[in-house]
């Protein structure tokens, strides 16, 4: 496959979703697999929906994925520029060429007129659709309109009855009936063009060969053929590849915009590594061939067969399961050396962590965490002051908790420093025995005492992190929490 070109074409309006980062997933592996170029291309042309800061955060993304981009707004490239709204002359020239063309017209209907069509429409449960009035304005009712100064858009003109023929690499041949088309605003009162007109433009001037993008876009395709006929670009129409969208986890509906796990900072924030998303995003659409689910992001290009074109997905809906992603992503963590793992995980939390003491911890931990984020509260207790909660402790099968503490101390005291925790398991089964309590009650009181907590990584390795002198200061400090409330119980 030769001069291979794809692009995404996000619009920035708010967090990248996953969806798009699903889309890139497919660009990247598609364009490096047949050694082509792989464009972000910004769709600013919604000015309602705009939001300032949204495409730095897209550029982030791309970048936190490894998805680099070969041309975009940021680095230029030989087909600048790559944001719409900078190129607002071009989508212009095009719209009028369609006027001159007979493709296109002028509709000088106001919004209150479109309104009020709408609504009738809805009550008689038509398609809503423009209902071509201004389709038969005459050239000098335009011309005067012109004059006045009355704010138009430009709509293109769909031929009635043809069948608009789309051809998607996935769902094969599909028939539109033109009569069905809206004659879509492609140029707006505001000089901007719509998604419609810029999208094909576009696509064209940029010499796209393949369109990536969700399968909610396939029943606007129909109108993108038209346009590239009537701009006599039929030869260039880009191979279409319509994606099966993804759901949320039940199956039912598209994975919500509303949903904290759709949006990519949600990812970055609770630290799963972006290579085991993207092996995910695979997974739910595509069977290794060799029945494998953990691999590089490249086998993808497994799924790319080159003659006849064809990419093997599912065509039904990918179910995107936040719970399974969380199994892979455990997967990738244990799969790392502990010295790497301690790298990305410092990347994670940054400086406030002490490196050292988080080396120690990643391979206590690695077993326990199926991501970055789950590494904080289990290890809270190292880097900060336990706080005990005396209902945690009731939990702990032991009466006298204060005695038995007490007599943890003084063997600890008796112990040679520097500590050999090795010995530790022996020395305090030999002290619970002696003192007449269950081993695991034992060990759960001391797990409570230097950490506030019954669930922690292993207990004496623990103990080696925190040190001599602060082990015993906490459990020192609970010796006196225990008696204060012992005191105010009895008394
Ligand atoms: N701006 C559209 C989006 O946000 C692009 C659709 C396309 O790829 O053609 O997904």
């Amino acid at each position: 496959m030769k001069n291979v070109r794809v692009r995404i074409a996000p619009s920035p309006t708010g967090y990248p979703h996953i969806g798009t980062i699903y889309q890139a997933m497919f660009d990247f592996v598609f364009a490096k697999k047949y050694g082509g170029k792989f464009i972000v291309r910004i769709e600013d042309t919604d000015r309602n929906r705009f939001v300032e800061k949204a495409e730095e955060i897209i550029f982030n993304s791309l970048d936190w994925f490894g998805l680099k981009s070969d041309e975009n707004p940021k680095i230029g490239g030989p087909y600048a520029p790559y944001r719409q709204s900078e190129r607002l002359d071009i989508y212009k020239k095009y719209a009028f060429e369609l006027v001159e063309k007979g493709h296109a017209y002028y509709c000088f209907c106001t919004k209150e007129r479109l309104e009020k069509m709408r609504g009738d429409q809805e009550t008689k449960k038509l398609p809503p659709m423009y209902d071509k009035t201004c389709l038969n304005l005459n050239k000098d009712q335009v011309e005067e309109n012109l004059k006045n100064n009355i704010p138009y858009v430009i709509r293109m003109k769909v031929p009635e009855n043809r069948k608009v023929v789309v051809l998607d690499t996935l769902a094969g041949e599909i028939g539109f009936n033109s009569s069905q088309i809206d004659h879509q605003v492609i140029l707006k009162s505001d000089g901007f063009p719509t998604y419609h007109l810029a999208v094909v433009v576009d696509d064209y001037l940029m010499k796209v060969t393949h369109v990536f993008r969700g399968k909610e876009w396939l029943p606007s395709t129909p109108k993108h053929i038209l346009l590239y006929e009537f701009l006599g670009w039929e030869d260039s129409i880009p191979t279409f590849i319509h994606l099966p969208v993804i759901l949320n986890a039940d199956g039912k509906g598209k994975l919500s915009k509303r949903l904290k796990t759709a949006s990519v900072d949600y990812y970055k924030n609770m630290g799963f590594l972006p290579e085991a998303i993207l092996n995910y995003l695979a997974n739910i659409v595509w069977n290794h061939p060799e029945g494998k689910e953990i691999y590089p992001l490249m086998d993808l290009g497994l799924a790319f067969h080159e003659d006849p074109f064809r990419v093997d997905v599912t065509s039904s809906g990918p179910r995107f399961d936040l719970t399974k992603l969380e199994w892979m992503n455990g997967e990738y963590l244990r799969k790392m050396d502990d010295e790497s793992l301690s790298k990305r995980l410092m990347e994670f939390l940054g400086s406030k962590y002490e490196g050292e003491v988080v080396k120690k911890l990643v391979p206590l931990t690695k077993e326990r965490i199926k991501k970055f984020a789950d590494f904080i509260p289990l290890t809270s207790f190292i880097f900060e002051e336990p706080k005990y909660d005396m209902e945690v402790l009731n939990k702990v099968k032991i009466e006298s908790p204060k005695e038995i503490l007490e007599e943890v101390i003084k063997t600890l005291d008796s112990l040679g420093k520097p500590w050999k925790v090795d010995a530790f398991e022996k020395t305090f089964r030999q002290l619970a025995e002696k003192l007449e309590i269950k081993v695991g009650d034992f060990f759960q009181l001391f797990r409570f005492a230097i950490s506030g907590k019954l669930v922690t990584p292993p207990l004496f390795e623990s103990i080696q992190i925190l040190g001599e002198k602060e082990t015993i200061d906490r459990i020192k400090k609970l010796v006196v929490i225990s008696n204060r409330i012992g005191g105010e119980t009895n008394g």
